[in-house]
């Protein structure tokens, strides 16, 4: 089956994954925020540097917008998500004991947090059963022909269909270095693809 194949195919060129990631739920929530509409080559040192100041909800949610802000300004919409961040936090810490939900319903009622970030947290932060659908994982599908969808929560839907449930959780992270390296966003490396014989190649 071609789903089967892509996934075993990802696995050998990527066997580690995406081990270098923070696991804990609440740095997966704010850098996924963070990574709204931002390049990952962006979001990543600009979420460390955020946590280097503020590591907890309890701080960020003490903290003053413009401190946020100052942090994070080389993310697209800064001010919008310092914004959010500080009332995610505060959420958090006053709905949720200061624990991060391990619910899509509890997680998408946050502010700025929509299935995509949802998933995230769920899949690398709890280990969940889910198909995080970002950037990455909405093209190189649609390129390979293993969906055809126009949004990505299509996307999320009709790949459920098609990959095993034990690999649910592991496609955000192999598309996104297989995205990163290979399958880029613009001028992808088809000629030295380990996908070529099988991916549709609709560009
Ligand atoms: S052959 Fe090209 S379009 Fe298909 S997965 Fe590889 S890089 Fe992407």
């Amino acid at each position: 089956m071609l789903a089967e194949d892509v996934v075993y195919r990802l696995r050998s060129i990527y066997p580690e994954g995406y081990f270098h990631i923070n696991k804990d739920p609440f740095y997966l929530l704010i850098s996924t925020v963070l990574s709204q509409r931002t390049r990952d080559d962006v979001t990543i040192p600009t979420t460390q540097k955020l946590f280097n100041v503020f590591g907890t909800a309890q701080e960020m949610a003490a903290a003053g917008t413009d401190e946020i802000e100052g942090l994070i300004k080389n993310v697209g919409f800064y001010r919008v998500k310092a914004r959010r961040i500080i009332d995610i936090s505060n959420i958090i810490l006053n709905d949720h004991g200061g624990v991060v939900p391990d619910s899509i319903e509890e997680l998408v009622k946050l502010p700025g947090v929509g299935r995509k970030t949802a998933n995230c947290v769920l899949g690398y932060g709890f280990e969940k059963d889910v198909i995080a659908v970002d950037t990455h994982v909405h093209r190189i599908s649609n390129r390979m022909g293993l969906v055809n969808t126009s949004e990505p929560d299509e996307t999320e839907k009709a790949l459920e269909k098609v990959i095993l449930k034990k690999d649910w959780k592991d496609i955000n992270g192999l598309m996104v270095l297989f995205g990163q390296n290979i399958c880029r966003p613009v001028g992808p490396r088809c000629e030295e693809c380990i996908m070529d014989d099988i991916c549709a190649k609709i560009l």
